[in-house]
């Protein structure tokens, strides 16, 4: 039987950046140091594939600190945390290990100058993510107000229009994010920023390759996880680039093979925190349907490593 042909625009770069690739290899260090069970603070990354194999490994994943035992260690996701979460480790005197990604410590570190400096501040992201309940937790309770759309930029009450500053997300929609601070920026001209927003460098890169491909693809897929943020918004990234079919999957087994029915061609990309393994089960499971054809799409060659600590130390 011949297989249809189809070409597979496969996007670079794609999957891992260097902060889920940091955060992993904490959680295994800490695993060889001290041995099982080590305890993690929400997922690691965004991942179950992830979780699942660190789980088996000896990680035990929990929502809040007091889910810990003191006698254990405890390391920090990736998506960072509020201040009072070291604060209430140090207090019962656990050992912890932050694996918050440093261009999400960075974020932090701006809003709390900003913050020194006497400025309101305002954070552009998704009410209940992680990420920005770490971010807006850097701040006492109250101190950071929340805008998710440029329609709250016009109910913002703020304390004077002449002392603001703003951070975002680092796992934003670009586009999206453009738009929220042009609002910004027209209600309040006094509104200080970062130079660029603070979307870190492996959102910016996934999002630019989904949009030089989509409009060639007769549908897209991206792996990544429902609760990924920056995998979700390729998926709009893309359908707003002109692919009809824009759909995320977890893994192959997700995929709906009447929705591609017909298809010619297929993007593929994947999220920050999907793992390759999965990518190429997706290939694969192209492979047994069609006569693929691999064109990679490349758009940037990222080489960002982060440091990841020689020896896990207890903090003092
Ligand atoms: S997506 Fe960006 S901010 Fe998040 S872990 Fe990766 S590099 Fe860090």
């Amino acid at each position: 039987m011949t297989t249809p042909p189809l070409t597979l625009y496969l996007a670079a770069p794609r999957g891992f950046c260097a902060g889920v690739d940091r955060a992993i290899k904490i959680v295994e260090m800490a695993l060889e140091k001290w041995g099982a069970p080590v305890y993690v603070r929400h997922e690691i990354v965004h991942n179950k594939f992830v979780v699942d194999g660190l789980r088996d490994k000896g990680a035990v994943f929990v929502e809040e600190l007091d889910e810990c035992p003191p006698d254990r260690p405890v390391i920090f996701s990736a998506h960072g945390v509020p201040k009072a979460v070291p604060a209430e480790a140090a207090e019962r005197e656990m050992v912890y290990v932050d694996a918050t990604c440093p261009l999400v410590s960075k974020v932090h570190i701006e809003a709390a100058r900003h913050h020194e400096n006497g400025l309101q501040m305002v954070m552009i992201g998704h009410a209940g993510h992680p990420e920005t309940v770490g971010t807006m937790g850097q701040l006492p309770e109250g101190e950071v107000l929340l805008v998710e759309t440029p329609e709250d930029v016009a109910h913002l009450d703020v304390r004077d229009p002449e002392k603001l500053a703003f951070v975002t997300q680092t796992t934003l929609s670009l586009d999206d994010t453009a738009e929220i601070v042009a609002a910004l920026k027209a209600r309040f001209p006094a509104i200080v920023g970062p130079h660029k927003e603070d979307i870190c460098y492996a959102t910016t890169n996934r999002q630019e390759a989904v949009k030089a491909m989509a409009p060639d693809c007769d549908a897209l897929l991206v792996v990544g996880a429902p609760n990924s943020s920056n995998s979700k918004r390729l998926v709009e990234v893309g359908a707003r680039a002109g692919c009809r079919y824009a759909q995320l999957v977890q893994r192959a087994a997700d995929i709906d093979w009447r929705a591609l029915e017909g298809i010619r061609s297929i993007g593929l990309t994947a999220g920050a925190s999907a793992p390759d393994v999965l990518i190429e089960e997706v290939i694969d499971a192209f492979r047994a349907r069609y006569d693929v054809t691999v064109e990679t799409v490349t758009t940037a060659e990222e080489n960002v490593e982060f440091k990841v600590p020689r020896v896990l130390r207890e903090p003092a």
